[in-house]
């Protein structure tokens, strides 16, 4: 084990060293080729994946994320029959109704966490893919592919699709016993585009990103 941390500090090409989940062996990180899992030598617990991530999937999951944007966010994702008068709300609808109400807050929060935070993600990792596309030219484009790579952080923070996935299923229960709750076609691209993002997150992976400049 002290071996394993001593290469820690003489190597400084790979100086990640990850601790398993289930013995606490210091092991260092290495490349694998894809679709191996490195295993624990004490243990064999699984410790990593391969950073797999790749360029053309990230791609179609992009482009469906955003073509699904735009219908989540302008089509009502409640429809509301209450004594036959019908409601409906869309996500921007209902955010500027809670700032009528003198919310700010909530409303700027719902407005940036749902509609502003994933579309500054998606068009992101979409510049991001089409800047690798290029072939990452020195100049504007690694610039730009790295000015993008810095902020990954903030905008995936700022992504919450999945409060208001929740919310608006909890809201439906509720308000299913006394008014006739509709989904529409905003509902279904609202929880697509969450299920897309999602797989989209899943396979970006920041590290291979940037290991993307020193090719
Ligand atoms: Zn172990």
């Amino acid at each position: 084990m002290d071996l394993q941390y001593a290469s820690m500090h003489h190597d400084d090409i790979d100086n990640s060293v990850i601790l398993c989940r289930a013995c606490d062996l210091a092991v260092r990180r290495r490349a694998l080729p894809s679709g191996v899992r490195a295993l624990c030598p004490r243990c064999h617990t699984a410790l990593y994946d391969t950073p797999f991530c790749s360029i053309n999937g990230m791609l179609a999951l992009c482009v469906s994320a955003l073509a699904l944007f735009l219908p989540a966010n302008l089509f009502p994702v409640l429809e509301l029959h209450f004594l036959g008068s019908v409601r409906t709300a869309t996500v921007i609808q209902g955010a500027m109704a809670v700032m009528d109400l003198g919310y700010w807050v909530v409303g700027i929060a719902v407005l940036v966490a749902a509609v502003i935070g994933p579309g500054l993600l998606l068009l992101s990792i979409l510049s991001q893919v089409l800047l690798v596309k290029m072939g990452l030219n020195p100049g504007w484009q690694r610039d730009l592919y790295k000015w993008l790579l810095r902020r990954h952080g903030l905008f995936s923070q700022l992504t919450m699709l999945e409060i208001y996935v929740i919310s608006f299923l909890v809201s439906a229960f509720q308000l299913s016993d006394f008014s006739d709750i509709y989904f529409g076609v905003g509902t279904f691209s609202f929880t697509m585009l969450f299920l897309v993002t999602l797989f989209l997150q899943r396979e970006y992976n920041i590290e291979h990103m940037w290991s993307r400049l020193n090719d």
